[in-house]
């Protein structure tokens, strides 16, 4: 069978392309993968994405974005696609169980993943100390010394939010201000249990091996090259993102960093039926709502192929 619309992808994009799809009777069939959800499902409240004035929990409106589009419709499969073949018409795409996909347009939403420092000690720790996600471990250092790093938004927001747990919380940046918005970095630099150490950088992590676990981190200041120590139990890594973008290289054009380019003002990829929407494609925005405006644009953009390409769909 050859379904009108494969959507890869479950974030914001994701489900409101499902969502604009399945009221338009094109039936959708959604791959989100093995953490549906996308980034929204390790945030705490979201405060600002519009409807909601007194904030929403991330996995909620998830949640929510997953209903609205499979109460008109949309399949959605919790598998993850590891193989396209866009060379030819249909379209195809390989689920993780080797199972052979066609479709008459694909919309690509496969979001932004962590990014990690690159040290030995976030592979050797991560899980026991080491993390990318407050909300999701933020629970096990209750009344513990814990270190953020990173100066955007997504560190003043671990760092907050880790107050609830932590007895103590570092914020190391590696510059001497923030580039996080700043009602956030205000709310940070208020929080009596935030310390905030500018221009460090963390070189090293150190831990015990029973139990396996962190105890501290070799910080580096970042002018005068002065190595120093700092005891803490766990170490947050909130640096920024990476585009999920690895599964169409040498099959779409993409930037240097991996974000897929498209014909400006569309969702359009360079090759037709092919749209790509989110923040595997937003340098520049990267917001829930920003996203969630894409994957309608996408939807929209598919419909209209549609429409032109295939007489009647
Ligand atoms: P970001 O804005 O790209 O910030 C990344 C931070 O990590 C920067 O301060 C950067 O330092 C630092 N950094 C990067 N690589 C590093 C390395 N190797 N070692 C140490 N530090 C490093 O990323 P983000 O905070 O994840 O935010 C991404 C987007 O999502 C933004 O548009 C943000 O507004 C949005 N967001 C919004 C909310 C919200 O409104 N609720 C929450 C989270 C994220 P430099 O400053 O020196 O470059």
């Amino acid at each position: 069978m050859v379904h009108n619309v494969i959507i890869i992808g479950s974030g914001p994009a994701g489900y409101t392309a499902a969502l604009y799809n399945a009221r338009a009777s094109l039936e959708p069939v959604v791959f989100a993968g093995f953490q549906p959800g996308g980034q929204l499902m390790i945030t705490t409240d979201v405060e600002n994405y519009p409807g909601f004035p007194d904030g929403i929990m991330g996995p909620e409106i998830m949640d929510l974005f997953r209903k609205q589009a499979e109460r008109f419709g949309a399949q959605i499969h919790d598998q993850m696609v590891d193989r396209v073949d866009f060379s030819g018409k249909p379209l195809k795409v390989w689920t993780d169980d080797g199972v052979e996909h066609q479709a008459k347009t694909v919309i690509i939403a496969t979001g932004a993943s962590a990014k990690w420092i690159g040290l030995p000690g976030e592979v050797k720790f991560g899980g026991f100390g080491v993390s990318a996600c407050a909300t999701c471990d933020g629970f096990f250092f209750r009344n513990k010394v814990v270190a953020v790093v990173g100066g955007g938004d997504t560190a003043m927001e671990e760092a907050h939010s880790l107050t609830r747990h932590a007895s103590k919380v570092y914020l190391i940046h590696r510059r001497g201000e923030f580039r996080a918005s700043k009602v956030m970095q205000d709310r940070v630099m208020k929080d009596p249990k935030i310390e905030i150490i500018w221009n460090a950088a963390v070189t090293d992590i150190h831990g015990s091996e029973d139990p396996h676990k962190v105890t501290g981190l070799e910080l580096t200041d970042t002018k005068t090259f002065e190595k120093s120590e700092l005891q803490v139990d766990g170490l947050f890594v909130a640096i920024g993102h990476k585009p999920n973008s690895d599964l169409f290289k040498e099959v779409l054009d993409m930037d240097e960093v991996g974000y897929l380019l498209v014909e400006p003002g569309t969702t359009k990829t360079k090759i037709p039926g092919v749209f790509a929407a989110g923040d595997v494609a937003d340098p520049i925005y990267r917001q829930a709502v920003t996203a969630a405006g894409s994957g309608c644009a996408a939807a929209i953009d598919a419909e209209r192929y549609l429409g032109v390409a295939y007489d009647n769909y």
